[in-house]
Formats: C-alpha cells, structure tokens, sequence
C-alpha cells in the first residue's frame, strides 16, 4: 500500500461505521492503551478512593476485560482524581446521558481504569494535547468521546474557535499522521500542528 492508501485505512478505521472495521480498531486502541500503560500512572476504583493529590493534565478512562476493549474516553481537567472520582459518582448515579451510554458499555464501575496520559498546567496545552489524544483514539466502535476539539481552544494567536482535520506527511515513507488546527477567524486562518 502507498501513504495515500494507508491513509485512507487508517480513517476508515477511525471513522467508518461498517462492522468490518470493528477488529481492526480494537486492535488499534489495544495496540496504543497497551503501549502508553508502560509509561503512565494507571488506577482502579479501589486505587482512586486512597489517592488524593492534586494533578492538572489529560486523561484516558477506559475498560479492557480479558483483552477485550470496552470503550476509551479521553479528557482534561485542572483536577484529575477528583475528575476520576466524578466519572466513578456519574457511573454510579448520573442520568446524563454520557453514563448511561457508559453503562452500556460495562456492567461494573470496578472494570473501569484511569490513567493520567499528561501533567500540564496550562488549559490550553491541555486542550491541545486533548485533542491529539481523541484523535489518537477515534473510533465508532469504542470511543465516547463526541467532540474532536472544546471550543476553548485558542489558535496560536490567541482566537477561539479552532477546527481540526488529520492528513499525513508527504514525501516520507513511513507513514506519519499529522493532526491540524485551523483558526476560523477570517483575518487569521492559521494553520497549526496539534501534537
Ligand atoms: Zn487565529
């Protein structure tokens, strides 16, 4: 396959509906979860209720069972374990509809796991870095995220209203995805990489 081609599998699995990509996207997120628990803080439930520290940054909640993929979400907060803490009340209590559609997804808040992806002060970094991360794990099979980017974000200018699109680099032979931000005001229009 050429970049052109692999490129266009790599969106199929992050955007079809057709079931037939359905095991490949598992594969996919397994692939990515597995290799980011070697180098990141992971909790349970039971964890969660003994941590108390403070930590701003972005976030994977997920559930793997028997290496089944359940769902990944990912997300951003000033206050990670207490973001945590909230997931685990709304799974338990929340009518939104966010955990109801958790609740379809696993019967047991105790095969939920949570790990902090980055330490990061600043909300736009981590908005940014949000967006890599939902991007990184798009998927109609498995991921509750909706939104690709919180219409927080700023340009590098400073604007609001940021769009985002992936495409890949040109005139490389492996290939490498590249995740774009584009400012939506008419006398900016910057085109920035989000990584
Ligand atoms: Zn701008």
């Amino acid at each position: 396959m050429d970049l052109k081609e692999q490129f266009k599998m790599i969106t199929n699995i992050k955007n079809s509906r057709d079931l037939k990509y359905k095991p490949l996207s598992e594969n996919y997120l397994l692939h990515f979860i597995n290799n980011l628990l070697m180098t990141r803080s992971n909790f349970n439930t039971l964890e969660l209720n003994q941590t108390k520290y403070k930590v701003s940054g972005t976030y994977l909640m997920y559930s793997i069972v028997n290496n089944k993929l359940n769902f990944c979400y990912v997300g951003e907060s000033r206050n990670i374990i207490s973001r945590f803490k909230q997931h685990v009340n709304g799974f338990k209590t929340s009518k939104e509809r966010f955990y109801s559609k958790l609740r379809t997804k696993v019967n047991d808040i105790e095969d939920i796991s949570f790990l902090i992806l980055d330490q990061i002060d600043d909300q736009n970094e981590r908005l940014i870095k949000e967006t890599y991360y939902i991007y990184s794990t798009k998927s109609k099979f498995y991921s509750l995220n909706t939104k690709l980017v919180n219409r927080k974000m700023k340009c590098p200018k400073g604007h609001g209203m940021v769009k985002s699109f992936l495409n890949y680099e040109k005139n490389i032979e492996k290939l490498k995805l590249v995740i774009y931000g584009k400012c939506t005001n008419k006398k900016c229009k910057e085109t920035f990489v989000i990584k």
